[in-house]
């Protein structure tokens, strides 16, 4: 007898009402999280049979104007010590991560008015003419329409902009009143209407989260179907307003990540480095129960710890050549092999006429 009716109508892509979410959701048993993982790993292995797609992530700045409650880099953290990379020195990264395997490179800082349309487009354009066969991944927040369209036309590829939480009573709760919840919601859908692959993402566990709103987030994905999704457990870091507040759990967010294959079957979700700093195997985990990306560091070593949006951020010490054999190793052992690949969302490959 079956006794997961929600899960296969789950599978079947069959929409759930959100009493059957919540059910799901807040049901703590490990024999249902398994079967999730399970069912969320047979679709994933459908679709991108036993890849593992790597993201260079380059942390270029950490200058930024706003100040979210949960975040170390928040402008008014006057403990946070500041750092631009250099136009030369984000080459160097691309470059070093090129040799070693990476496709796909992630320009990722906070919002920092130095970085202008023209010193980005600049930079879009260097990285397009050594690396024609890279893509190129801005996460560098709210802009506007025009600003998006000129780094679009310069080249990038994708866009990351986690919405944080689709409920604007949550999201005022997590920002000041100077960001706005529509505003960040405009951005999303005006990078999907440029004709970036964009990604989207919540924290799992943030101060004030509910399942109601994490039923939120999963209909708000259900409407922009983002290419990529982005989550990781909410992790207090010690110089900002939220300090005191407790973490999200491991076991919840793969659970969500679980889910979200399945209701987006093509996605691509990372197994991200928050994952793996609340649970030291997050990451395996992760691609067991249904991710298919990760995203390893490719900043400096010395700018590393500087970066410290949370408390406890693994991955801090080693040079990209030794996190690439780490991760190959930990990535096997899940019976999955990384790849040398852009690792586009199927969606774009065949426009792009790659592959
Ligand atoms: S979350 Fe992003 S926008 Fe908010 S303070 Fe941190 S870097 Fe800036």
């Amino acid at each position: 007898m079956n006794s997961y009716p929600l899960l296969d109508k789950l599978e079947k892509n069959q929409n759930l009402t959100d009493d059957e979410l919540t059910l799901l959701i807040e049901d703590k048993a490990p024999e249902l999280a398994a079967e999730l993982a399970l069912r969320a790993r047979a679709v994933r292995e459908k679709i991108y049979g036993k890849k593992v797609y790597i993201r260079g992530l380059i942390e270029f700045t950490n200058y930024c104007r706003n100040n979210c409650y949960y975040c170390g880099i928040r402008r008014d953290n006057g403990k946070a010590q500041r750092y631009r990379l250099t136009h030369e020195e984000i080459l160097a990264c691309c470059a070093a991560g090129y040799r070693l395997g990476f496709r796909t490179f992630v320009l990722q800082g906070g919002e920092d008015s130095y970085f202008t349309d023209d010193r980005l487009t600049e930079l879009i354009r260097a990285i397009k003419n050594s690396h024609p066969d890279c893509a190129v991944t801005l996460s560098v927040g709210e802009r506007e329409r025009y600003s998006y369209e000129r780094l679009f036309e310069a080249g990038a590829d994708r866009y990351l902009l986690r919405h944080e939480t689709a409920d604007k009573t949550h999201y005022e709760s997590l920002h000041p009143a100077e960001l706005s919840h529509e505003h960040r919601l405009q951005c999303l859908r005006d990078l999907k209407a440029i004709g970036y692959q964009v990604g989207c993402g919540m924290m799992i566990g943030s101060p004030g989260q509910t399942t109601e709103h994490l039923i939120e987030d999963l209909r708000f994905l259900q409407e922009l179907r983002p290419e990529m999704v982005g989550i990781g457990p909410f992790i207090p870091q010690h110089n900002t307003p939220l300090a005191n507040s407790r973490a999200g759990t491991a076991e919840l967010t793969l659970k969500l990540l679980s889910i979200i294959r399945l209701l987006l079957p093509q996605v691509l979700l990372p197994a991200t480095t928050a994952l793996g700093t609340i649970d030291l195997q997050g990451r395996e985990k992760g691609l067991l129960a249904g991710a298919n990306v990760l995203m390893p560091n490719l900043s400096p070593v010395a700018v590393r710890e500087k970066y410290a949006l949370y408390d406890n951020k693994i991955c801090m010490g080693e040079e990209a050549a030794e996190c690439i054999r780490c991760l190959s190793k930990r990535v096997e052992a899940t019976g999955y092999r990384i790849v040398k690949d852009r690792g586009d969302h199927p969606g774009f490959k065949m426009e792009e006429g790659l592959q």
